[in-house]
């Protein structure tokens, strides 16, 4: 049976799965979710022991793609999306401490987790538009490491023309040259005069106003919107369950969180069958979900820049995706809850909270704690975190229960990509770029540099596309 997906706002006609991984925003401005979410017995789950990562990603994913892409198909997508990971296990664990973890999700080509979705989204779309005879236009604000995951990911699809936009001079060197320095006519970097969140602004006013677009195309969303990056990040909750002694055995998550899609492909998880006890959203100084859930008040707040960028935002997108959960899946109720946010703040009821709160925990970590925590764990067990692994590490101590099982953290990010802020640790070893990036400051670079100015951006990306 084919799955249909629904937005969360109840306005818009529902898609199938080819029709979410093309589109962005739902037309009544909600994200798409399963009508029904597929979920696993306990037999189906044990069956799921010891499966490599790619046989599981197979696994947990078909029941999404069913009816636009068969099983064989999705397993030769998988296996190409994942060959190119710098460690046979795709994503190995690492312990910590006796019951403290660390999940690697930082093998991929360009050094964050992101990886593990966009080089999968990469090869979805490529295989649906080459069956549909389309090309599409990628558009996606990047404040680091969405615009390099992307790129890589799409690199080689004949059917897409990608534009990114980062603030100029506002990413860091490592992250710029992962972008700039990829060669291909489909590629384009836009440095923008301006902030993350002017880009992001951009960007969301062309889905609106995509008349500029040559006649035929469309453009796709790649940041986390897109239901297929949230599926795709699903596997590895699974995939570290079982290698702890699930599903017999309660595991834990801390997640390094900013947009809320990491964490909630966790939460999806266990609601399609796999014990979880505890789920951490570890947030630094741009802390509006920690206050949501403590409080129960969900507030815009400016965005104060941190040592860890990747999670310096002021709302997260997915959040919405959760809410129609403990809302019950009333539609109009999440309209009128996101209409009012977008004029000023929202209060969750009280019977709401308290359901959140029974499978969340949260916790905030200041750039002096985030360096504090490298230096701990560099002491401690010899081991480099990046900022944003540091904030998971400190908050899963932080919010650790005693008797509920293992805890595991996601490492989202190399060491490498964030020197900076590990040097500010002082750890007294600056973490090294694999072999695959060591020339990377050698390589040539290419971007353009542009006004924050709507109608001057669409006039050049027509002009690019291919
Ligand atoms: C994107 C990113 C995050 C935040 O993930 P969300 O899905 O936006 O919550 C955390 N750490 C790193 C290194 C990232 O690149």
């Amino acid at each position: 049976m084919t799955l249909r997906y629904r937005s969360t706002r109840g306005q818009a006609p529902s898609l199938d799965f080819e029709g979410v991984l093309l589109a962005g925003l739902a037309k009544d401005g909600g994200l798409y979710l399963p009508e029904a979410l597929p979920a696993f017995s306990a037999a189906e789950l044990s069956a799921m022991r010891g499966m490599s990562y790619t046989e599981l990603a197979t696994t947990v994913i078909s029941p999404f793609v069913e009816g636009s892409i068969d099983r064989d198909t999705l397993s030769q997508l998988v296996e190409a999306s994942y060959r190119d990971f710098r460690h046979q296990a795709v994503a190995p664990l690492l312990q910590l401490d006796h019951d403290q973890w660390l999940l690697e999700l930082f093998h991929g080509p360009t050094l964050a987790f992101k990886d593990f979705a966009l080089q999968l989204l990469g090869r979805l779309l490529d295989h649906v538009l080459t069956r549909r005879g389309e090309k599409v236009v990628i558009m996606g604000a990047t404040s680091g490491d969405t615009g390099s995951a992307a790129i890589e990911g799409c690199r080689h699809c004949e059917h897409v023309d990608i534009f990114i936009l980062y603030p100029d001079g506002r990413v860091s060197d490592v992250q710029r040259r992962q972008m700039t320095t990829v060669p291909g006519g489909n590629i384009h970097n836009l440095a923008i005069r301006g902030n993350f969140d002017d880009c992001q602004a951009l960007v969301k006013a062309s889905f609106v106003a995509d008349a500029f677009l040559p006649e035929g195309r469309s453009l796709v969303a790649v940041n986390s919107i897109n239901w297929a990056r949230i599926m795709a990040q699903i596997v590895y909750y699974f995939y570290a369950a079982f290698a702890l002694g699930g599903p017999d055995r309660p595991v834990n998550f801390s997640v390094p969180t900013g947009n809320f899609g990491d964490i909630y492909a966790g939460y999806l998880a266990h609601r399609m069958g796999l014990p979880i006890n505890n789920l951490v959203i570890a947030t630094n100084r741009n802390d509006v979900l920690h206050r949501m859930l403590t409080t129960g008040t969900y507030a815009r707040q400016p965005i104060e820049a941190s040592l860890s960028p990747s999670m310096d935002i002021s709302i997260s997108s997915n959040f919405e995706r959760l809410l129609f959960d403990l809302y019950d899946g009333n539609a109009t109720q999440v309209a009128q809850l996101m209409n009012d946010f977008s004029r000023g703040q929202i209060q969750l009821a009280e019977g709401v909270l308290g359901k959140a709160q029974a499978l969340f925990t949260s916790a905030r970590v200041s750039d002096e704690e985030t360096c504090d925590e490298i230096r701990y764990m560099w002491q401690r067990t010899g081991q480099l975190m990046d900022p944003h692994t540091a904030i998971g590490t400190r908050a899963a101590r932080l919010c650790s229960r005693a008797g509920e099982g293992p805890m595991v953290t996601l490492s989202t990010a190399h060491p490498a990509k964030f020197p900076a802020a590990v040097a500010k640790a002082e750890t007294d070893q600056i973490p090294q770029l694999p072999a695959h990036l060591a020339d990377l400051f050698d390589r040539e670079e290419r971007f353009d540099t542009l006004d924050n100015d709507i109608a001057a951006i669409h006039a050049f990306m027509a002009e690019k596309c291919l």
